[in-house]
């Protein structure tokens, strides 16, 4: 993997782990099977219970992330999110009123993200590196299944 792709695996990692860390689980899954598996996104939003536009724009904005490589995207997507979801705990709380439950502190839902963005920046990267570091054991790992 050359730096470049490196350097936005990281980015598209740290915006997964900083949504989860928000509370968007949900939303994660949504976006999972949007840019995996190209679900339909009437049906995603069905059964997420998201706005399309919502579950658009995170891929856009995973996409940004990627440099517009939607392959890298895919694949970093499809690497991350079920580890992000298994590893990382959801600090930000509630659809009506967001909560952080680090500063036990209640915050506009539409700014939960934001929050944690400008208070928590430092525990994201740890959850970033923590998520980096499994999804390189995993390859591993599947390097030595393959060579069996
Ligand atoms: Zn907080």
């Amino acid at each position: 993997m050359v730096d470049n792709d490196k350097h936005f695996e990281y980015e598209i990692v740290r915006y997964l782990v900083l949504k989860q860390m928000s509370g968007y689980e949900l939303l994660l899954r949504a976006v999972h099977e949007y840019i995996v598996y190209d679900a339909n996104i009437r049906d995603l939003a069905d059964r997420y219970g998201f706005d399309r536009d919502l579950i658009r724009s995170v891929k856009q904005r995973i996409l940004q992330k990627a440099g517009g490589d939607l392959r890298l995207a895919k694949r970093t997507v499809a690497r991350a999110v079920n580890e992000v979801i298994r590893y990382v705990p959801q600090y930000g709380v509630g659809r009506l009123h967001g909560l952080c439950k680090l500063c036990r502190m209640y915050i506009d839902n539409g700014y939960l993200a934001d929050h944690f963005s400008k208070s928590h920046s430092g525990l994201i990267n740890e959850y970033t590196e923590m998520i980096l570091e499994i999804m390189r054991e995993n390859n591993k790992n599947v390097k030595v299944v393959r060579q069996r």
